[in-house]
């Protein structure tokens, strides 16, 4: 434990794991909890982000759009990788708002969770939507179906215009 607490990267994992369960545990107990302090960051804006990133994680303050992908394996029928970039890369200025990326329809929508919407690999080359756990669109071609996606997400009134402040938050 001592050997932890000379190493850096040990001290840091050390206090991440302490503030999630402080802010965990206040944010349910106490309904507080939405603002914490991280130190020990050199990189600028790194201690922002790491804070901005557990309030998220404990569900304190949520400040960006929430993603779950399937780790991906011989079923996945798109570029895990690539896709959920470019998802994220659309959609990540939508506070509250909850995506899942799965590579195949056999077990992606048992695995969602609870997104709001999921973007799943329907057969090679095309994707069905979903909304909730309810397939909506199917068979999109790859090329345009992140557009269908925002769209969707229209639809259902959950879109906003990205804010030119919300790149400055987006951690890496
Ligand atoms: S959702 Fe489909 S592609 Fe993704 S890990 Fe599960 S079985 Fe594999």
């Amino acid at each position: 434990m001592e050997k932890a607490y000379r190493h850096r990267s040990g001290i840091l994992r050390l206090r991440v794991a302490t503030l999630r369960m402080t802010v965990g545990n206040s944010s349910q107990l106490f309904g507080i909890g939405d603002a914490i302090l991280v130190q020990g960051e050199e990189a600028p804006g790194q201690a922002l982000r790491l804070s901005y990133n557990i309030l998220q994680a404990a569900g304190s303050r949520i400040f960006k759009t929430d993603y779950v992908a399937c780790p991906s394996c011989g079923r996945t029928l798109f570029n895990l990788q690539t896709t959920t970039a470019k998802i994220k890369a659309a959609t990540l200025h939508l506070k509250g708002v909850k995506i899942a990326i799965m590579g195949c329809i056999v077990n992606g929508p048992g695995e969602m969770a609870d997104a709001d919407f999921g973007y799943v690999g329907g057969a090679p080359g095309k994707v069905n939507l979903y909304v909730g756990k309810t397939a909506v669109k199917f068979n999109i071609p790859e090329a345009e179906a992140v557009d269908r996606l925002k769209d969707l997400i229209r639809e259902h009134g959950k879109w906003i215009e990205p804010a030119h402040h919300a790149a400055a938050l987006e951690p890496a």
